[in-house]
């Protein structure tokens, strides 16, 4: 297994990480086969998305921002359920197929890293 660390910046943060895991891939010796990608993080996730165009994950945001705002009649006493309960909608892993040792994405795919309660040092795992 690889892992790797990414800092984010903000409380809602998207990170592409998409070249940290291909590393992690070329890291790992795999030619052929699936890569997942976990995050063991309970307010945080990860997802696949356009990456060509920064606004395609601000809307994911404000979408998100609108289903579960900050501020809510929540039970978690720690303050940040939103944070929890996005990350549960986005997800803590994804699978991608690898192919002659390079993440098998489509054009304009990306993986990014889901702060929803930063700013914070997260940890990505890697393995086949
Ligand atoms: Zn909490």
């Amino acid at each position: 297994m690889e892992s790797f660390s990414v800092s984010t910046r903000r409380r809602t943060d998207f990170v592409d990480i998409t070249r940290q895991v291909e590393a992690a891939v070329s890291a790992l010796g795999l030619r052929e086969g699936v890569v997942t990608v976990f995050i063991p993080h309970t307010t945080a996730g990860i997802t696949i998305n356009e990456h060509a165009d920064p606004d395609v994950m601000a809307d994911v945001e404000t979408a998100l921002e609108r289903l579960v705002p900050w501020r809510g009649d929540y039970a978690h006493a720690e303050g940040n359920a939103a944070a929890h309960v996005k990350a549960s909608l986005l997800g803590s892993s994804v699978r991608v197929l690898v192919s002659g040792g390079r993440l098998r994405l489509g054009t304009w795919q990306g993986i990014f890293l889901c702060e929803f309660d930063g700013p914070r040092t997260r940890t990505v795992w890697v393995s086949s």
